[in-house]
């Protein structure tokens, strides 16, 4: 089984690099992100919940979020393997899913991470807000305080799985097809 966690900061190119590697290697996406919209699109309790603090940029809590994707990975049943992206978010979240999966015999293959750096990063967000309709995509404090959670929240996590020796930095910076390209590669040299 094949379990990525494609990992880097808001903008990054999770969500874009994500349709490419479930198309080529049958993957099930758990993009947190998402399924949250989803939630608050359907103004479900959990949505209600959540949307304050996605609103503002911040994390979501733990709990909240290790439930939801606790689900999502037991009414998949079938799958072939996973494309965690967005998740896990917080060292609290990475341990919660190490157990997870642990329990089920399909440990994390791999953790991709797409390198990009912050001017970048705030060009790419501002942008996809003009038509992403989303409020944390369209107020530059919003979307600083987003990369700041990212530095002092989720960060760690990198090391959390560094130490595993799952690590593994791609150039986030360059055409959709070479960055594409090079996460491929790493999958290929570990899915042999
Ligand atoms: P981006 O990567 O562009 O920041 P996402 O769609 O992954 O966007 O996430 C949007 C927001 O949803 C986050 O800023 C956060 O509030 C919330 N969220 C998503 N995933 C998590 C998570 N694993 N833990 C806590 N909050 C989360």
């Amino acid at each position: 089984m094949l379990n990525i966690i494609l990992f880097g900061p808001p903008g990054a190119g999770k969500g874009t690099q994500s349709e490419k590697l479930i198309d080529k290697y049958q993957l099930t996406h758990i993009a947190t992100g998402d399924l949250f919209r989803k939630h608050m699109g359907e103004n479900t309790e959990l949505g209600q919940l959540a949307k304050q603090y996605i609103n503002e940029g911040n994390l979501v809590p733990d709990s909240l979020v290790i439930k939801m994707v606790e689900d999502k990975i037991n009414s998949a049943s079938d799958a072939k393997g996973f494309i965690f992206d967005g998740f896990p978010r917080t060292v609290a979240q990475a341990d919660a899913l190490d157990e997870m999966l642990e329990q089920r015999d399909m440990p994390i293959s791999v953790m991709l991470a797409l390198e990009v750096d912050d001017e970048e990063l705030k060009t790419r967000i501002r942008l996809r807000g003009k038509t992403s309709g989303r409020a944390d995509d369209q107020d530059d404090a919003k979307i600083d305080n987003r990369i700041k959670v990212y530095k002092e929240e989720t960060l760690p996590v990198a090391e959390h799985y560094n130490k595993q020796s799952k690590y593994r930095g791609i150039e986030g910076v360059g055409s959709i097809d070479d960055i594409f390209g090079s996460l491929c590669a790493e999958i290929d040299a570990i899915n042999q």
